[in-house]
């Protein structure tokens, strides 16, 4: 599952055999990857979006792990645009059914935060080590075209952490405060993650979600987005989703 136009492209160029089915005004492309049988989706922006996106992956079209890339804001002091956050727990920064619950928490499931299983997160951040490493982006590397100085960007830190999501794209100083006070943990916000974490919970089935930080979530986000989006977000998705794939075959 994609979150972006532009991440989706370059896997659907990758997939020899896609062919879409459309249902709820969704197109989900079905074919192969790397010799894995996908499912490929854009989920759209939102928690309700992504979790009817997840939803139907799991009841329509019986996928049997989810894998999200996307972009997202850094929070934590280091998570720079251009790092990627591998999450090892989810939570959603607008979930406040107090006095009812505590703030948070997920009603029904006496939790704050989900957690994908250790392994797949484990897997996925080998990929993302992997896909990102030294020589892939050295000159004659997979990744050796993105051209990181140029969009001033300083080589991928991988991050592994907390992820907080909510139906709002961060954009203050002021609320980065909010969100980490509240949330110290925090490594990146976005609007996807943590929906997809609760369907895949309910369902019993592993993910993993991993996010290339576009932005600082405060005012002065002085990467140019679009640009970002298709240049280096986009890539290392791909990078990150085909090497995790050649993992899981080579661990099978
Ligand atoms: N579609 C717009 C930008 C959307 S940004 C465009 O292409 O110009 C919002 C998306 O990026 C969401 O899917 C969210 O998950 C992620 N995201 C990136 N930075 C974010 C931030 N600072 N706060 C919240 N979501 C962010």
């Amino acid at each position: 599952m994609a979150a972006m136009p532009e991440e989706l492209q370059a896997l659907l160029a990758a997939m020899p055999d896609e062919a879409a089915v459309t249902v709820a005004g969704r197109q989900f492309w079905v074919g192969h990857l790397c010799g894995h049988e996908v499912v490929a989706v854009l989920s759209r922006i939102g928690k309700v979006a992504a979790a009817t996106t997840t939803t139907l992956l799991l009841t329509r079209f019986g996928v049997g792990e989810v894998l999200f890339t996307g972009v997202a804001g850094g929070l934590a002091e280091g998570v720079l645009p251009g790092d990627v956050v591998v999450a090892d727990a989810l939570a959603q920064h607008d979930m406040d059914a107090s006095p009812l619950f505590p703030r948070f928490e997920l009603p029904g499931l006496g939790v704050a935060t989900l957690s994908p299983p250790a392994a797949t997160t484990a897997r996925m951040r080998a990929a993302v080590e992997e896909a990102l490493s030294a020589a892939s982006l050295a000159a004659g590397g997979a990744l050796g075209d993105v051209h990181l100085a140029a969009l001033g960007l300083g080589k991928p830190r991988v991050h592994q952490g907390l992820i907080i999501s909510g139906d709002q794209f961060i954009h203050a100083a002021t609320r980065c405060r909010e969100l980490l006070a509240a949330q110290p943990a925090a490594m990146a916000v976005e609007m996807e993650g943590a929906a997809v974490a609760q369907v895949c919970h309910d369902f019993g089935v592993p993910y993993a979600i991993v996010r290339t930080v576009s932005d600082r979530a405060d005012d002065e986000a002085h990467i140019d987005f679009p640009r970002f989006v298709a240049s280096v977000a986009s890539r290392y998705s791909q990078a990150i989703i085909e090497t995790y794939l050649r993992i899981r075959e080579a661990a099978h």
